[in-house]
């Protein structure tokens, strides 16, 4: 395990950011810390790299106890959603300071310079200014600077976070590709759930300063340890005494099954290839929110679904389901 963190608390006051978390994050991957915002993301990964210090327990990285160490000892990289370059210095220039303050050999940085720029596709870029940069380039050059010193460990708190959603989703692909090709062990915080599945060999779900589950983006979707998890990583409609999601919600147009829930379609939507359902289950059933439920476009038509379409509702076989919460 590359990271280990033990029993890691952090208090603000009263507030606790971190209540004793554990987590180990394996090397060589490419680990995302996902979760809502507040949650302690980014406490905790400001404690890996020793930009913050916790109140109790311990980091190690690579087998040394980095808990009282500073973060130039880490030899971490990281990278923020607003990366503070320096402007009056070129896209190479910034790349090339971390290997020059350590007074690497001027051939050997021009060298290290050139292979960084191309691995993240700013070789023609190399003599422009970062303000000539678009977002996107301007944290690819953030990222190139922070792999030069070659870091055991890269960090990286929502960087992508301030660029709109098309540049994000092309830098989380470029992302993996780049990590595919130096897998350097990475840690990458961010709080939407769908670039942590995408890019992501493990996901630690954080949540009010604790983890609530560890696992494959896989593993979390299918097997979510609570509701929590399962309301985080897709969207959950309740259906009676669980709570599922709602292409998991079997839809019939006769009351076959027993156990079924009757109801009236009150609204259906096309969007794409799905058809997006809201049923109001009959009275003696409905007193929780319409259900939603997602169908493909096709088994819409042969059930010949339409508003106002009386259908039975079940949850279907091999579903994920956590029990509703009771209101009270
Ligand atoms: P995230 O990155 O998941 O959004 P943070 O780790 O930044 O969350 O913050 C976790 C909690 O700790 C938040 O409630 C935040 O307000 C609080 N917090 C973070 N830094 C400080 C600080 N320096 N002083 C007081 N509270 C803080
Ligand atoms: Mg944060």
């Amino acid at each position: 395990m590359s990271i280990e963190v033990s029993n890691l608390t952090k208090k603000y006051g009263d507030f606790y950011a971190l209540d004793d978390v554990n987590v180990s994050l394996p090397t060589g991957q490419l680990t995302a810390l996902l979760g809502p915002s507040g949650g302690g993301k980014s406490t905790l990964l400001r404690i890996i790299a020793g930009l913050d210090t916790a109140d109790h327990g311990n980091v190690s990285i690579e087998g040394v106890d980095a808990t009282k160490l500073p973060p130039q000892k880490r030899n971490v990289g990281f990278v923020f959603q607003h990366y503070a370059v320096f402007k009056h210095m070129t896209v190479a220039k910034n790349v090339a300071f971390g290997l020059e303050i350590r007074k690497t050999p001027k051939a050997e940085v021009k060298r290290r310079v050139g292979e960084l720029l191309e691995l993240v596709h700013l070789s023609q870029f190399a003599d422009r200014m970062p303000s000539q940069l678009s977002g996107g380039q301007r944290q690819r050059m953030a990222l190139a600077r922070a792999l030069a010193v070659e870091p055991t460990v890269l960090l990286l708190d929502e960087p992508f976070g301030a660029l709109d959603a098309k540049v994000r989703k092309e830098l989380r692909d470029w992302l993996r590709r780049l990590h595919d090709e130096v897998h350097v062990t990475t840690v990458f915080v961010t709080h939407d759930q769908e670039e942590a599945m995408e890019v992501a060999d493990e996901i630690v779900v954080i949540n009010q300063g604790r983890v609530e589950q560890v696992g494959s983006p896989d593993q979390l979707y299918d097997e979510p340890a609570n509701d929590f998890v399962m309301g985080f990583l897709g969207e959950v409609t309740r259906l009676g005494p669980v709570r599922l999601r709602p292409h998991d919600v079997e839809v019939a147009v006769t009351p076959g099954h027993a156990g079924a829930f009757p109801g009236t379609v009150t609204r259906a939507l096309r969007v794409g290839f799905e058809v997006r359902l809201q049923v109001e289950l009959d009275p003696e059933f409905g007193s929780s929110d319409p259900v939603s439920v997602v169908l493909s476009r096709s088994h819409a038509r042969s059930l010949d679904i339409e508003l106002g379409s009386k259908v039975w509702l079940t949850a279907a076989i091999g579903a994920v389901t956590v029990p509703a919460m009771v209101a009270v």
